[in-house]
């Protein structure tokens, strides 16, 4: 086990599945506590029987990252636990449905916006407060893709994932002075088990949307963690407010020869 992260306190949100699970793998590989919290109970046991199978140290907790009072007691639980948090990864996400702007249920809007952007400020209110007490960190935001394009039917998606894309922007201005590095990654189609059943539901689909990508191909959820994790790690030391996008070429743009 390579001791990059030890004595460090991990939190990755969204820890009971995809690209979440596969960052609380790497972080307690590396020797990092993790924290991971989901509302999908099920999936975190998984990820916590996963991790603790390999000798790696993990906590799990349900909580909704759409609430502040859990949010709050879940940053709370970490450091009267394990006295310190360093590196944040506020990464749960929802799609929400699809529908034109003009039939677009207004509760569904408010839903997706309180779970992917709202959850990010709430997250990074209560982490700053926690890593400044113990002489600052690292934080990663999962954005999107959609927080640089205009997908069709996802409009409240992409107003999420654009405004976690400013947010973090902004709480890295705020911070980089104070020893908080704060960052986003903006993954591209990425074969998540949720992903792969739609593919498998809906092989055209899937096989336009591939085709659509360079590289011909989604990401796996482990080159995304991977991303993440560096993103949080010392050998991205100079790098504040930036969103990697990895994607798989999907938003280069221009054409193929
Ligand atoms: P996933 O569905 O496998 O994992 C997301 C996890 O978040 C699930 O375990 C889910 O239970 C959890 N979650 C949902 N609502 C929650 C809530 N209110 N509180 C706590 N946890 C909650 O999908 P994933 O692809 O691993 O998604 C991770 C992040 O990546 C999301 O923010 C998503 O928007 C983003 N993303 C994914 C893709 C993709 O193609 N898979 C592309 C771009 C961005």
């Amino acid at each position: 086990m390579s001791a990059e992260f030890e004595g460090k306190v991990a939190l990755v949100t969204g820890a009971g599945s995809g690209i979440g699970r596969e960052a609380a793998r790497l972080y307690a590989a590396r020797g990092a506590r993790v924290f991971g919290a989901d509302v999908n109970e099920q999936g975190l046991s998984e990820t916590h029987d996963l991790i603790a199978a390999t000798g790696g140290l993990i906590d799990t907790l349900r909580v909704d990252v759409a609430g502040e009072a859990e949010i709050a007691a879940f940053v709370a639980h970490i450091t009267d636990t394990a006295g310190r948090l360093d590196i944040a990864f506020n990464n749960a996400g929802i799609t929400g449905g699809t529908h034109a702007i003009e039939d677009y249920p207004t509760d569904d809007f408010d839903r997706v916006i309180a779970v992917n952007l709202r959850s990010v400020f709430l997250g990074m209110k209560y982490e700053i407060a926690a890593m400044l007490r113990t002489g600052g960190g690292a934080i990663v935001n999962t954005a999107s893709v959609a927080a640089l394009t205009g997908p069709g039917g996802m409009s409240a998606y992409a107003a999420s994932k654009h405004g976690v894309h400013g947010l973090t922007r902004v709480a890295a201005m705020e911070n980089a002075a104070r020893g908080i590095r704060v960052n986003a990654l903006a993954p591209g189609w990425t074969e998540t088990p949720m992903v792969a059943a739609n593919s498998a539901q809906n092989p055209a689909f899937a096989e336009l949307a591939r085709t659509a990508i360079p590289a011909k191909r989604g990401g796996r959820p482990e080159e995304l963690a991977a991303a993440a994790v560096w993103l949080s790690s010392d050998a991205a030391s100079y790098l504040f407010g930036h969103m990697l996008v990895v994607d798989g070429g999907m938003t280069i743009g221009g054409f193929e020869l």
